[in-house]
Order: structure tokens, then sequence, then C-alpha cells
């Protein structure tokens, strides 16, 4: 059984620190929020306002935070000099990778280790202890890091170096991104062709229009039965955090210098949504923004 600090206890913290307790270990959490620090010590969490107890002899400390500078913030004032040298320090926000990598190094000049191991899966998944984490640092703090993540997921992958792990969850969700745009696209202009959405989905859920947006989270109601479009578009997986992984894959694409033409687009569409009243709803929702415009 380890002891280990959790900074973070929001919608996708307190069950992934629940589901560190429920496997045995002595978690000791932080949120600012009063609400989420109740909610996690229903789990079985240990709560304190005092940031440097969650840091204090533990074997490792998570962070689940909303972006780069929360996290680098609170490595910086100072749990990374009150946690005891060596201890490893796992940040499973979904954050930019140049502060992925500042935090590496600043965890690394302070004596510690460090990987980043954003997720994916959502707050079903971390309720249920069945996230994807992916990881990027040493070979050796993955190992490390590895069984404390078995905890609270089912695929651990290491991605290579530090701010890999970010690196994979932005291509991946650019993917998804683009992707449940393209399919959106598709649907609401078989229906301007009076194509039904039933047949679309019989002819390209096995041709070669088939992808995870159309066969596994159809964006239409009826074909696959799971998906937020038979449940009034509720998240899921909501807008404003695809906008969220949409504007981090525009940022490191415009540092990198790579070309991500649907990206930028997918981005934008994205943004005009969210401030038009998507935010809140499934990201899936889009095809009912892009009907709209097509009335
Ligand atoms: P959330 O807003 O519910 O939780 C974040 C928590 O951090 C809040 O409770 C907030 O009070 C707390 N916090 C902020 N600054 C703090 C500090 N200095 N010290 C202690 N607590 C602090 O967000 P969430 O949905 O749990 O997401 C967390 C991260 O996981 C984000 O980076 C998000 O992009 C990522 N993510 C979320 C989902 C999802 O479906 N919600 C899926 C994959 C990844």
């Amino acid at each position: 059984m380890a002891r280990i600090g959790f900074i973070g206890l929001g919608n996708m913290g307190a069950p992934m620190a629940g589901n560190l307790v429920a496997k045995g270990h002595e978690v000791i959490g932080i949120d600012l929020s009063e609400a989420a620090r109740q909610a996690a010590a229903k789990l079985g969490v240990s709560v304190t306002t005092i940031p440097a107890d969650v840091v204090r002899d533990v074997d490792a400390v998570i962070t689940m935070l909303p972006a780069g500078k929360y996290v680098l913030d609170s490595y910086q004032s100072g749990a990374l000099k009150a946690a005891r040298p060596g201890t490893l320090f796992i940040d499973c926000s979904t954050i930019d990778v140049a502060s992925a990598r500042a935090a590496s190094q600043m965890a690394a000049t302070a004596g510690m280790r460090a990987v980043d191991a954003p997720v994916s899966g959502g707050v079903g998944g971390a309720a249920a202890g069945t996230l994807t984490f992916m990881v990027g640092g040493e070979a050796a703090d993955f190992a490390r890091a590895k069984p404390y993540l078995e905890c609270m997921g089912k695929r651990i992958v290491h991605c290579g170096e530090a701010g890999n792990g970010q690196a994979a969850k932005i291509c991946n969700n650019m993917i998804l991104g683009i992707s449940m745009i393209a399919v959106s696209e598709a649907f609401v202009l078989g229906e301007k062709l009076g194509l039904s959405n039933a047949a679309l989905f019989d002819v390209a859920s096995a041709a070669s229009g088939q992808c995870w947006s159309l066969t596994s989270y159809c964006p239409v109601p009826g074909p696959v039965a799971t998906s937020p479009a038979n449940n009034g578009y509720k998240p899921g997986f909501a807008a404003e955090l695809m906008l969220k992984d949409l504007k981090l894959a525009q940022e490191a694409a415009r540092t990198s210098g790579a070309e991500t033409v649907l990206g930028q687009q997918a981005a934008e569409l994205y943004d005009a949504w969210v401030a038009a009243g998507g935010k809140g709803v499934d990201f899936s929702g889009i095809v009912n923004a892009i009907r709209s415009r097509s009335a």
C-alpha cells in the first residue's frame, strides 16, 4: 500500500482518487472547492486544505487540474519543496505540451521524478476505473507510475519522453474533433438529399467511411443505442472540453510548424458553437448546429 497525494478533486479527480482508495492505497487530497473535497471524502479520501500535507511523506503526487498554469503553479508554490527527494509527480491533467515539459524539468531540477499521464475515457471511465493513460517520461518513471495508473485505468501506454503523453492525447482528440464534424456533415448532406440516417449508417459503417465517431458515437439518434444522440446529447464529452483540446492542438501546431488545416477549422467550428450555446452539450451535438445552418 502506498501513500499518495492528490491535487484537484473535481469531476475526474475525485473518482480517480476514490479508485486508488478502493485498491488499498492511502490517499490524501486537496481541492480549492469545499464541495469537491466533500465528494472525495465520501469515497474514502482524507482531505486537507493545507497544500504541504498532500506532498509530505508520500510516494507519489497526482495532479488533475484544469490547465498547465495550475500545474506549474502548484509545483512552484511549494509542492516540489515539501516533497521528499525522488517523489514521483504524475500529472494526469490535459495541458499544453510545453507546460508538461516545463513541469517535468522543474521536478527534475528539484530532485523529483515526473511523468505526464493525461487520460481519455471521461467521467464515466474515471468512475469505472477504465481510463486510458497516455504517459510521457523516462522508462523507469513510467514503470513506477504504472501500478498506480492501473488502479484507475485499464490501458496504460508509454508514449516516449516527457510531454509525449500530452502530444498523443491532443493528436488523438484532433482526429476525433475533425472526424465528428466529417460524420455530422455527411449525415446532414444525406438528409438534404433524402437519404435516411439508417441507410447512410448501414452503408458507411461497413464501408470506407467508417470511424469511431460513426460506429461507436453516431451523432444522430437511432443507429448506435449508447451514443449521446439517444440521450438528448447529454455529455459524454462536453463540447467545451473538445474545444479545449482542439485549441491545445493548434497551439502545438503553431509552435512546432505542423500544417493542420482541418484541425484549425475544427477548432473554429467548435469555438463558434460553444459561444452560441453548445457549452454543456455533448460534442457530437455539433451535428445540430450544422443542420441549423443548412436549413
Ligand atoms: P474540474 O473543473 O471538475 O476539476 C478541476 C478541479 O481542480 C476543481 O475542483 C478545482 O477546484 C481544482 N483546482 C484548481 N486549482 C487548484 C489548486 N491550485 N489546488 C487544488 N485544486 C485546484 O475538471 P475535470 O473535468 O475534473 O478535469 C480535470 C482535467 O482532466 C482537465 O485538465 C481536463 O481537461 C481533463 N479531462 C477531463 C475529462 C472530462 O470528461 N471531464 C476527460 C479527459 C480529461
